[in-house]
């Protein structure tokens, strides 16, 4: 089949809209007709850095990211690593920011800091799906599980599967601002289909939001980070985008000296996932992927372009996002023979997970047998959880989602 004969929900790579794709493969043969392809050019020129100023200003547009010099600024830094690289930079990061800061509070007392690292300091993670639970893991291999605090694990409340998101009044926050160094949360758990409905709240705010990047607005001024991979909602595999608060970047936040950190037996990142480092050199410390980054921006322009007077410039794909969902949603609650599978109150709009026939495994398969006989690609749940899963990524065209919908009733009547 040809690519216009096929729609893909999958939950890798997300498909690129076409004409990206089509310019994509233009500018890799000649980029601004200089007969020098995109990934040949220098990530220090200055098609370079018009191409990095674009995507930056194309994402502070689409979510009214504040800029300032001031600590209520926000930094936007293009890492590679992936999400998971940034599950180990927000430890080493946000560990180095809360011990220089503690030092300077209690009068350069090092050894009160170190009681205070043994015993008062925590990381708070929300462990709500599959990629949460992976940051947090991360975060007791490098710190040790002593200093991290789950506030909920969302399998205690749901026979020891994800799925729901347990009720506020079950968290168990660290009461104590002063000894949290952050607060993590995956807004959109991409395996298990669950979404936080709106952002909790904590010190030092942290957000995953590698699988639902630009598909609604966000509260960017409630976080500290928010991070994502692109490769989801955004562009191609390789860059990861990081909203950093100047409020925990320096001059307005110090770091610990890495000689103190060492004392203290806690970790030191590497240099390339040093945020103030990346954000002092605007994303060019190292080279940079500029291919991926300009992928990035036009896909982001095309968001733009979608809503040109809504504010945030992100509400037009928010609304057909909302609309793809509720239609795939509708169609999966009207048929007995499918079964949402996360609780209805954190249904996920990008990754919805089914099963056909109470999970009857000839039955699923059959359905995805069906859909890919009509061009309905993707559609396998993770192999850790089974079932069905259509991603609902941005790229992901409001007709195919009507092609899938009618695919999913005929299934349902044929299958009885
Ligand atoms: N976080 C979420 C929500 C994800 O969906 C994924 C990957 O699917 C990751 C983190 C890990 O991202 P990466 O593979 O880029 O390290």
């Amino acid at each position: 089949p040809s690519r216009n004969d096929v729609y893909y929900f999958g939950a890798g790579p997300a498909p690129l809209p076409t004409p990206v794709l089509e310019q994509a493969s233009k500018v890799l043969l000649s980029y601004n007709d200089s007969g020098i392809g995109i990934t040949e050019i220098s990530h220090r020129s200055s098609d370079a850095n018009a191409i990095l100023a674009h995507a930056q200003s194309s994402l502070r547009q689409l979510l009214d990211i504040p800029e300032s010099d001031g600590p209520d600024g926000y930094q936007i830094l293009f890492l590679q690593g992936g999400g998971s690289g940034e599950f180990s930079a927000v430890v080493y990061n946000m560990v180095s920011m809360w011990v220089a800061k503690r030092l300077k509070a209690l009068g350069g007392d090092e050894a009160k800091l170190k009681e205070e690292v043994e015993q008062k300091m925590k990381l708070d993670y929300f462990v709500t799906g599959s990629w949460s639970l992976k940051a947090s893991q991360e975060a007791s291999r490098l710190v040790g599980g002593e200093s991290v605090n789950i506030v909920t694990d969302s399998r205690k409340h749901n026979d020891g599967k994800f799925g729901v998101i347990a009720p506020t009044e079950s968290w168990t926050q660290t009461q104590s601002e002063q000894d949290t160094v952050l607060t993590y949360y995956c807004d959109n758990e991409t395996v298990d289909g669950v979404e936080f409905q709106s952002a909790p709240s904590g010190a030092n705010l942290v957000a995953d939001m590698s699988s639902n990047f630009l598909s609604r607005a966000v509260d960017v001024r409630k976080h500290a980070v928010i991070f994502g991979g692109a490769q989801k909602n955004i562009g191609t595999t390789g860059i990861t985008i990081a909203i950093v608060s100047n409020s925990i970047l320096p001059p307005h936040a110090e770091m610990a000296d890495p000689k103190l950190l060492r004392k203290l037996g806690l970790p030191i990142g590497p240099v390339v996932l040093d945020w103030p480092t990346i954000a002092k050199n605007n994303s060019l410390y190292n080279t940079l992927p500029i291919f991926d980054v300009w992928i990035a921006g036009q896909v982001m322009g095309r968001l733009l372009d979608q809503s040109p007077s809504a504010n945030p410039r992100i509400a037009g794909q928010e609304a057909e996002s909302n609309r793809k969902a509720q239609m795939l949603y509708k169609i999966l609650d009207e048929s007995p023979i499918y079964h949402v599978v996360p609780d209805k109150s954190v249904r996920s709009r990008m990754n919805i997970c089914v099963r056909v026939k109470g999970g009857d495994a000839d039955a699923e398969k059959t359905f995805i047998k069906g859909a890919e006989a009509r061009g309905l690609m993707g559609l396998k749940g993770h192999r850790s959880v089974g079932g069905i899963r259509i991603s609902n990524y941005n790229a992901v065209p409001v007709a195919a989602a009507e092609k899938l919908a009618k695919y999913m009733v005929d299934f349902a009547n044929e299958t009885k």
